[in-house]
Order: structure tokens, then sequence, then C-alpha cells
């Protein structure tokens, strides 16, 4: 078998073994159809299975109450920023939105060209090396929504707790967390991820909307942009992605073999410590977000200079630890570790830390 390396990159990330294998083994024929999941049709019964066994799965893993439809859209997160304004975001209102990074800002760009947009808080001028404190979030009580960023994928903060809205409708982006932890969908509106971190291939866009927030849609909405579509139609309006459900579907179904979002939430906190561990062990290495505010899937540090980051980066990748290179925006390291990343994985990272400072410093 080829051999496989440690895959730290934030996007697409590494997969469970175990559904890749299945995937391997089903690319010539699933079983007892013939054809491969590349090749049938999306109105045939076995894709139809396929997508309704995702979609159970889905609800069971997180409990998702009977008011939220689960679906399936293509363009990516970033479509996301702009549907979840025209869909939710009526003339004559405006939505708050919290920003805590480069996908935050993104988000406010897109509802920007849609509607009006207050900004509730933001962490900019630190660098968004933190999440906001709840007495820094000046929330309006008549906003269409409030709209935050679970994980900021670039910075390495996360949310520990969501904002509190009272009754304002609740919508996050959790493209680089979503069933990391357990997740409490009553408290949203709406929920988006990109698939490509923590669900499966790049692709395909899971949405969990309540059903109250589909009448919000204007009628004047292309088709294809609209909620209603998706919902009214099971996410088969048109030719889905079917190779990204697919996998997403055997993903959802790994996490619950594994013992659930609690079960992921343990080992995320285990993986994290160790390299958090790690960094607060020693002045070579230096954390970026704040200790409160630290996320448990992307851990970004810092060396002495930007010679020694790079250094760090190729030898790592020499030593099979790959994707290792902060965003260009921020520089410096970061080591994302989502569900699948196996916790060897990290205590081999760690060990290179600890060897790379001996011979470095
Ligand atoms: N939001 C977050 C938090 C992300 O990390 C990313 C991708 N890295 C996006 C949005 C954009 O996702 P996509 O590339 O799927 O549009």
């Amino acid at each position: 078998m080829t051999e496989r390396i440690y895959n730290f990159s934030s996007g697409p990330a590494v997969l469970p073994l175990e559904v890749l294998k299945q995937a391997q083994q089903d690319l010539l024929a699933l079983p007892g159809v013939g054809m491969s999941i590349l090749e049938i049709s999306h109105r045939s019964k076995t894709f139809e299975s396929i997508l309704n066994t995702a979609v159970e799965d889905i609800r069971r893993l997180a409990d998702i109450p009977a008011n939220y439809h689960i679906l399936f859209v293509q363009g990516g997160a970033s479509m996301q920023f702009s549907m979840a304004p025209m869909n939710l975001l009526p003339p004559n209102s405006a939505a708050d939105y919290i920003v805590t990074g480069t996908w935050s800002k993104k988000a406010v760009k897109e509802a920007g060209k849609v509607g009006t947009v207050n900004i509730a808080a933001s962490t900019e001028s630190d660098k968004f090396n933190r999440i906001p404190d709840a007495a820094e979030i000046k929330l309006d009580p008549q906003a269409a929504y409030v709209h935050f960023t679970s994980n900021n994928t670039i910075f390495g903060t996360e949310w520990k707790a969501e904002p509190q809205t009272g009754t304002v409708p609740l919508i996050a982006d959790m493209s680089s967390d979503i069933f990391s932890r357990p997740l409490d969908v009553s408290k949203y509106a709406l929920i988006y991820a990109g698939a490509q971190k923590n669900l499966g291939p790049a692709g395909v866009t899971l949405i969990l909307i309540r059903d109250d927030m589909l009448p919000r849609s204007p009628a004047s909405l292309p088709t294809m942009l609209d909620y209603n579509t998706y919902a009214k139609e099971n996410s088969l309006y048109n030719t889905p992605p079917v190779f990204a459900i697919y996998i997403v579907g055997l993903v959802a179904r790994w996490i619950i073999d594994q013992g659930g979002l609690s079960e992921m939430h343990r080992r995320n906190e285990r993986k994290a410590g160790l390299l958090y561990a790690q960094i607060d062990s020693s002045d070579f290495y230096r954390g970026h977000a704040v200790a409160g505010s630290r996320s448990l899937m992307n851990v970004n540090f810092r060396l002495p200079s930007e010679d020694l980051e790079k250094q760090f980066v190729s030898e790592a990748t020499r030593a099979g630890l790959d994707g290792l290179k902060g965003h260009r925006s921020v520089g410096g390291c970061r080591a994302s570790i989502y569900n699948a990343f196996p916790e060897e994985g990290v205590q081999t990272l760690v060990s290179f830390m600890k060897e790379f400072e001996r011979t470095h410093s």
C-alpha cells in the first residue's frame, strides 16, 4: 500500500482511513449495484438511499430537531456568505455580524451587497487573536439575524459557547469545526459548513436551517440560490455533488461509530492539549490565540524568526509532516487537526518540535 503521511492541511483535509478504504472498495462497483457512485444517476434508488441515509445519520449524530432541514448545496461556504443574506435579510432591516477573522470579513462584504450590515464586534485590532467578550458585543434587538464564525481557521480561535442573541435568529459559519464537539442545533436559525475540513471532500456545503426561516426568502430569488428549493426537493432539484454527499455520509457514520460528538470532543481536546502544552512549555514557540480563545482545530504558532519558520516547515515536510505552513495572510505555522487527524500524528509533531528547538535554538 502507498504510505500515508501526516496531513496538517487546513482543508481539504485528512479524512478517516476507514472512509477512504470504504470508498476505494466501492469505487469499481457499489455492492449489488454493479456501478460506482461516480456513475449512477442521482435519480436512482441507490443514490436516493445514500442521500437519505446521510441525512438520517447527520440528524442522529447531532440530535437535530425535526423542524430543521438538512440540505446539501454547492458553491462552498463562500456562496453561503451571499445566500444567507439573500434569503434571510429582508429589505429595510439590518443584520449584526461579529467579526473574528478573514472569513467573517468576507461574510460581511457579501452581506453588504445585499443589505445593511452592522458590525456588532470585531477583534481585528488584536490581530484576531481572540473571541470578543459578551460585554464587547453590541447587538441590535431588532436585527434580522446575528452572524458569527464559530472557528476561525486562519487565526486559530474558536468560540467556546455561542453568542447570546435572545430571540434574534443566530447564524453560524461552522466550516472548520462542525461536529468536532457537541452542538445544540436548537440555538441556531441557520448553520452552514463547507465539507472539506470535518465532513468530507470539497464540493458540497452542509446546511442546517430551521423551518421558520424558509418563508423569509423573497420570491424573486434565483431558484438555485433559494433555500426553499433544496428543502422542497430534498437537495435533488438539480444534479447534486453525488460523490461528495456519499463521502459525507460515510464520515457521519464514522463519527457515530467512533462514539459521536462527545468522543470527537474528547479526542480533539487531547490532541490540541498536547500541542498547546508544547507551545506553553517553551519560549521558542509562541501561540497566536490567547488562552481562552484557542481553537481545538487549528493550532497557530510562531518561531523566533521567519527564517526558522521556513526551515521548520520544510524540515517537517521532509519528516512526513505536511501542511504546517500558516495561511499566507498571517505567516507562521499552523497545525490543522480536525476530527480525522490521528493522535499519533500530533505526538509525532510534538516530538519534532522538541527536536527542532533543541537543534535550532
Ligand atoms: N469559512 C471558513 C471558516 C473557512 O475556513 C473557509 C475555508 N477555509 C470558508 C468559509 C470558505 O469556504 P469555501 O472555500 O468552501 O468557500
